[in-house]
């Protein structure tokens, strides 16, 4: 596709997070470009509560998954984005959460820039921010932990490599598309040192109306129900109703067993 050159009157795109579910918990500003916008390219997880809010002039178009299957593929998003600034003033790419956050936002930047197309991105409250409110926890809660890891076993590329190393008793993890397949998240997190009885909470549809928060540990996660998609998991000290009692002596225990470089225990 051919960049369009400098002083070339084109529109602007919006890289605009929806938030995890519920529409009151759209940014003011997502609300008020979703008002003027005159195209809309959004994901299958974006609400139907919230493509509602659209302006009824703008053209929607869904380009999302359903089901596994890809309605369009990456490229032809960036193309899409790219032609649709050509003749219209206000695109958005619309995408559940917050763009930056296992939204792909870097790839379609890439593509806006080297078309030389302007965008701005607008924040919006990411799955682990929704699903921390919806079972109430804090994922810094300073008594038990120091850090927050946002990560995903399900990534096509080297992004996927799990860095164990920074994972300490002090983490908090929290593990988007987790897949239908819980017993094998549980054994991962196993072989990542992680301690048998340590918490885990999982939070499907968080923020929404059918809103479920399942209490686990580790090892019993691989038998538990499996909950609605869109889900994310919970791991660590942080994940429990009652975070003072959470020890950090299965930390212990662990990393006397565990002879790994890769495991820390502060
Ligand atoms: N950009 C999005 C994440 C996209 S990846 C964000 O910032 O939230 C899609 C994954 O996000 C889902 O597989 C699920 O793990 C998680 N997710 C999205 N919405 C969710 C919700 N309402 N409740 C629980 N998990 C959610």
């Amino acid at each position: 596709m051919k960049p369009f050159r400098a002083g070339e009157i084109v529109g602007k795109v919006y890289l605009v997070g929806a938030g995890p579910g519920d529409p009151d918990l759209l940014t003011v500003k997502a609300l008020r470009l979703l008002q003027t916008a005159e195209v809309v390219l959004h994901d299958s997880l974006v609400s139907g509560e919230i493509l509602a809010l659209i302006s009824p002039q703008a053209k929607i178009i869904d380009v999302g998954k359903r089901a596994g299957q890809k309605l369009l593929t990456q490229d032809e998003i960036n193309a899409l984005l790219v032609s649709y600034a050509a003749d219209h003033a206000i695109v958005i790419r619309l995408k559940g959460g917050d763009p930056g956050i296992f939204g792909r936002a870097g790839e379609e930047m890439d593509a806006l820039r080297r078309a030389n197309v302007s965008f701005d991105i607008v924040p919006g409250i990411t799955a682990a921010i929704g699903a921390a409110a919806a079972a109430g926890i804090s994922l810094t809660d300073r008594r038990v932990a120091s850090q927050v890891l946002l990560t995903t076993f399900s990534r096509g590329t080297d992004g996927a490599l799990m860095d164990w190393g920074t994972v300490t008793s002090t983490t908090t993890l929290v593990l988007y598309m987790p897949g239908a397949d819980y017993a094998e998240v549980s054994s991962r997190l196993l072989e990542g040192g992680l301690p048998h009885d340590l918490p885990c909470v999982i939070v499907s549809q968080a923020t929404g109306s059918r809103q479920q928060v399942r209490w686990s540990t580790v090892a019993r996660l691989a038998a538990e129900e499996k909950l609605p998609a869109p889900a994310l998991l919970i791991v660590g000290r942080v994940a429990s109703q009652h975070v003072q009692q959470v020890s950090e002596r299965a930390w212990r225990a662990v990393a006397q067993d565990h002879s790994s470089e890769t495991l820390r225990v502060i």
